[in-house]
């Protein structure tokens, strides 16, 4: 496959850039709270690429200026959680019920590919894709990518 071996807090950082100058233009920010894993990943590094950016931007997009997109990795037992997170309008259930299908957008130049992009992507990768929201106050994304299974 197109998997590698990775540490995914070194995908994070290699795309980080590309978020800090789109958040710049807004002028937003970004806050890394990296908890450097020693647990490597299979990752395919150009899709979770994608995936961070897309993440990044619905939140940069979901925020006036000064908001903060805040980018997290967590360690728990046999899997590592990405967190994205922000505090931006939110979304309403009805919102949540929809946010994965092709096409569903409320955005008046929006696409609507983004999020159906991005569960394909954590779906390829054995992972799981959670939104929690509060109409309001933000959104937070927390994606889990189980462990490489140890080879003996
Ligand atoms: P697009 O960004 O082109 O609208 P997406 O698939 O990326 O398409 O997102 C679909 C919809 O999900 C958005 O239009 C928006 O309504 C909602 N959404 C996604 N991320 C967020 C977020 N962080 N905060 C609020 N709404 C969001
Ligand atoms: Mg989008």
């Amino acid at each position: 496959s197109d998997k590698e071996k990775v540490l995914l807090h070194r995908v994070i950082e290699e795309v980080s850039p590309l978020l800090w100058a789109d958040a710049n233009l807004r002028g937003q920010s970004v806050e890394l709270k990296l908890n450097a894993s020693i647990h490597e990943l299979e990752l395919n590094v150009r899709e979770i690429k994608q995936l961070i950016l897309n993440l990044g931007r619905n939140a940069m997009e979901a925020m006036g200026p000064k908001g903060v997109l805040t980018l997290e990795t967590r360690n728990i037992q046999d899997k590592v959680e990405l967190i994205v997170r922000d505090r931006g309008i939110g979304m309403s259930e009805s919102q949540r019920e929809k946010l994965f299908s092709p096409f569903f957008t409320t955005k008046r130049e929006g696409t609507g590919l983004g999020l159906s992009l991005c569960l394909s992507i954590v779906e390829r990768h054995n992972g799981k894709i959670n939104v929690d929201s509060v109409e309001g106050e933000g959104t937070v994304f927390t994606i889990s990518f189980p462990l490489v299974k140890e080879e003996y």
